[in-house]
């Protein structure tokens, strides 16, 4: 999990350098913002692979907010929340908006990078998606999720790897909306590189192959400024 992209948002200068520092040389590729407002505005403009999010954060939208906003477009992507020492409600307040784990300052840095490490472990764990069965039908097309053979009303073909991990993605998530920033790290890993047009790409390609009519997709739907949705029957 070296190289994994990880945003920090810290506005305590100290405690940020010193964690930068040290995710550095483990490795990660460590973004750093000072508050909720900025982080919201990486979180789309970048793929993340863990979030590092203080609890208390200046400027109006503390770490609670922001978790909560993360949850709502990302489901699964990992968040350790720092928070202040023998505050137990900040602990459960931020688990109960989604946050996977927490530290309480002054954290122990060998122990934070533990973490950091095993939550990264199971989420690469996690994201392999929900049990299927082994062949999946919507409207007049079916797919076969262990060989990636597919066919529609016209021809039979064969999904690259891809989009089969893609298609499977959608199948088990079905009438969710799966954000851009999701899609490209279940999809593509650890790339951060989302200014790539290469999910839209693929939606093309999808809708092309099992849209009845590509230019207006009732299967592979976007959604405006959020990502996009399935549904098995339109
Ligand atoms: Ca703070």
């Amino acid at each position: 999990m070296n190289n994994a992209p990880i945003l920090l948002v810290e506005d305590e200068q100290h405690i940020a350098q010193g964690l930068i520092f040290n995710l550095r040389q483990e490795g990660y590729l460590v973004t750093h913002v000072e508050n909720g407002e900025d982080a919201l505005i990486e979180l789309n403009r970048k793929t993340f692979a863990l979030i590092i999010l203080d609890r208390m954060l200046p400027d109006g939208l503390d770490g609670l907010e922001v978790c909560r906003r993360i949850r709502a477009l990302d489901p699964q992507l990992p968040i350790l929340m720092l928070t202040a020492m023998g505050r137990e409600q900040d602990r459960i307040d931020g688990l109960s908006e989604g946050a996977d784990d927490y530290l309480s300052k002054p954290f122990n840095l060998s122990e934070l990078l533990l973490r950091v490490h095993g939550m990264l472990r199971r989420s690469a764990w996690y994201r392999t998606p929900a049990r299927l069965e082994r062949s999946y039908s919507f409207g007049a097309s079916q797919i076969d999720l262990d060989s990636g053979e597919a066919k529609n009303q016209e021809s039979h073909f064969q999904l690259t790897e891809l989009e089969l991990r893609m298609l499977k993605l959608f199948f088990s998530h079905e009438g969710e909306v799966l954000s851009r920033a999701y899609l490209l790290r279940a999809v593509w890993g650890m790339a951060p590189d989302t200014e790539t047009r290469t999910l839209d790409n693929f939606i093309v390609r999808l809708r092309k192959y099992f849209e009845k009519n590509p230019a207006r997709p009732r299967h592979f739907v976007t959604v405006r400024g959020q990502g996009y949705v399935f549904y098995k029957k339109p």
